[in-house]
């Protein structure tokens, strides 16, 4: 047997690898073995959204590594990295169902030596909406997600639309850099009552987790509006913006009609646009979008 096929067949069990060199190790040896390799970067405390994007991976590709890392460079320095949830024997749990091959959760210092002095900036569509509230977050998501791609270099990433900017971000970096890697993004999953899962619904208490409700709501609505035929976005934001306020709760970040592709705001809705909305619930920052299509039968 060759080293490659050995390499692969060992991995009926996920092996956890924490080294940047054997992870890449790894890979290429997957790859010389013809396999094509699906990877799934995440920040662990992984729910059912982070396990659509490995049920993707495993059907399209014949391998797949799920990254576990809380990358500190994406966090602000009033942001909550510290008490990010971290509990990887639940996450390695959550994953054996799934018959991943490999499990990349490096330490910091070995993502960031010391010295590390290298960023990637995207720059225009990180400008806006959460680069605006989170002046250096895309700057760190980019960095460490080049970085994945360079350690893990997969055939194929997975992405999840719930963060809708940082896959715009990611595909124009990959575009950009010239980064040999297709990227898929899948859709939202939510809770039966609409919420979008999100790691961080675990800092919201009973009262907050029901105000979160919100923010689906408040898309919900806008879905529906342009749905009947309404073309307005300002008309369409004013009751948007009226559901999400509706809870004492919540206090808006921002909530915006806009072109899918760069996301600057549009004033007529006459083809696909997308919803995106932020607030805080609490202490807790929630994201969550959804696309707005006008009704078919309506000439656009
Ligand atoms: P995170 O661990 O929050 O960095 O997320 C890792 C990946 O999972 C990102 O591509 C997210 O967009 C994706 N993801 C997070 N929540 C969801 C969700 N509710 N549905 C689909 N994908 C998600």
């Amino acid at each position: 047997m060759s080293r490659e096929t050995a390499f692969y067949l060992d991995s009926q069990t996920p092996r956890i690898i924490s080294q940047c060199e054997a992870m890449r190790e790894w890979v290429q040896s997957a790859q010389r073995a013809g396999k094509k390799i699906g990877l799934v970067p995440t920040m662990g405390a992984l729910h059912e959204g982070h396990l659509s994007l490995v049920r993707a991976a495993r059907e399209e590709c014949d391998a797949c590594v799920v990254t576990i890392f809380v990358n500190p460079t994406q966090f602000g320095p009033a942001e909550d990295f510290e008490k990010y949830p971290r509990d990887l024997q639940s996450d390695l749990d959550l994953l054996a169902p799934y018959g991943v091959e490999a499990i990349f959760a490096p330490s910091p210092p070995e993502m960031y030596p010391p010295g590390f002095s290298t960023y990637v900036e995207v720059e225009e569509i990180s400008l806006q909406w959460e680069g605006a509230s989170r002046p250096t977050h895309f700057r760190g998501v980019a960095t460490v997600v080049l970085k994945l791609f360079q350690v893990a270099p997969a055939n194929v990433a997975y992405f999840g639309q719930k963060d809708y900017q940082q896959t715009l971000v990611i595909r124009r970096m990959v575009k950009d850099l010239h980064v040999p890697v297709q990227i898929r993004v899948c859709p939202i999953v939510r809770e039966a009552d609409g919420l979008a899962m999100s790691s961080r619904n675990a800092y919201l208490s009973h009262d907050e987790r029901q105000a979160a409700l919100q923010l689906s709501r408040c898309l919900k609505k806008g879905e529906e509006l342009v749905g009947q035929g309404i073309r307005s976005s300002a008309e369409v934001l004013t009751h948007m913006e009226q559901t999400l306020i509706a809870s004492p709760l919540v206090q808006v970040d921002y909530v915006v009609i806009a072109d899918p592709e760069t996301l600057q705001p549009v004033e007529q809705i006459d083809t696909r646009v997308i919803a995106l909305v932020a607030a805080r619930v609490g202490k807790t920052r929630l994201i969550d979008n959804a696309f707005l299509e006008m009704p078919e039968s309506l000439p656009s």
